[in-house]
């Protein structure tokens, strides 16, 4: 039998095996509508997705798995939806209630897919080692702006330093304070300064982003000692078994607040911007906007520019402008 021949053979049998499935799905989705139709719809939360199943809590915070009613949008973790119990354990999605805020990254195809909603507050966690770098935490707070989301920093592993290096480490970021922007310093490992983080968590719905190796993995187990059982009662939950690993996750945390949290989320990166967007997302830049001689000055070597003048006169901070210019020209590159 010839290469060729077998591959079309594979791939007929992985077509039946993906329309079967389609058959299936759509089959259960007929069923639950029509028999979810003369049913009470009630308001709850997506607080896991696995492609077309979604776990949806109630206001008693039991879940159901759900499938969703056609052309309503595509519910992410995080979304406030209206659904309708089917039985004890599933139920239909009718309508996706509108979000407050929503993280998205470009798909193969570079088209924006969101991944979750609602999100109030991104944490960008940084740590001694790996070695920090400004340009790529500029960047996080650029995203949370242009989403509209509160960033928190938090410094961590400062177990690693003395006291001096301590001192000197927290300087180097002390700006932020001043832009105002809050500041946690903690350690994951020795549980130090949790709880002003875990206060700062509290009644938001906060996600953890950060270079690899910063410590986001310690912290949710320092945050959520329960979280593989989380995981465990989620996916019996929800029938997605181990796939839950890599869905969006929305964890409730014991002392209030939300986590959400995935390997997508994680690695959460700002995507394309306007000018504008970059110009509003440096928020120390805000009041200098508009002042500039020139309407469409880039801030880089016009006369009369407002941002070189603050700069100069030490009102603003050279190192996040030059940050601002460094991103601006990529944006300029780009289009
Ligand atoms: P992630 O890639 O951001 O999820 O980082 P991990 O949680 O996997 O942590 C990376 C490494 O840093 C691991 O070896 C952790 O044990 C270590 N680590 C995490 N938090 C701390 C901390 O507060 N102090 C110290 N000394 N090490 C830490
Ligand atoms: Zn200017």
């Amino acid at each position: 039998m010839s290469r060729r021949r077998l591959t079309q053979r594979q791939k007929a049998r992985i077509q039946s095996i993906q329309q079967q499935r389609r058959e299936k799905i759509s089959k259960r989705v007929q069923q639950s509508l029509t028999k979810a139709g003369a049913l009470p719809t009630q308001a709850g939360r997506v607080i896991i997705r696995h492609g077309a199943t979604l776990g949806v809590e109630d206001s008693d915070g039991r879940i159901f798995q759900c499938l969703t009613r056609q052309n309503i949008g595509h519910p992410v973790c995080g979304d406030r939806v209206v659904w309708q119990p089917v039985d004890e354990t599933t139920g239909v999605v009718t309508a996706l209630l509108p979000r407050e805020s929503v993280l998205s990254r470009p798909d193969f195809s570079g088209q924006e897919k969101p991944l979750a909603a609602n999100i109030s507050q991104l944490v960008v966690v940084l740590a001694p080692q790996p070695e920090p770098s400004g340009y790529l935490l500029d960047q996080y707070l650029v995203a949370a702006e242009t989403i509209h989301v509160r960033p928190l920093i938090a410094i961590n592993k400062i177990d690693l330093l003395s006291d001096q290096a301590r001192a000197e480490f927290l300087e180097r970021f002390a700006r932020y304070g001043r832009i105002g922007y809050g500041l946690v310093v903690i350690s994951a490992k020795q549980e130090h300064g949790l709880d002003s983080l875990i206060e700062r968590l509290n009644g938001e719905t906060s996600i953890l982003v950060g270079q690899s190796g910063v410590g986001k993995s310690s912290l949710i187990n320092a945050l959520l000692p329960d979280h593989e059982l989380e995981t465990g009662r989620l996916s019996q939950a929800t029938g997605l078994g181990r796939h839950t690993t890599s869905a969006a996750t929305c964890y409730h945390l014991p002392q209030g607040g939300d986590l959400i949290d995935s390997p997508g989320v994680r690695s959460f990166r700002l995507s394309h911007l306007t000018l504008t967007q970059l110009e509003q997302g440096f928020i120390d830049l805000r009041p200098y906007l508009g002042h500039c001689r020139f309407s469409n000055c880039s801030h880089a070597h016009e006369p009369g520019c407002a941002i070189r003048e603050a700069v100069s006169q030490g009102k603003l901070d050279p190192t996040r402008v030059a940050h601002f210019l460094r991103l601006a020209a990529t944006l300029t590159r780009n289009a």
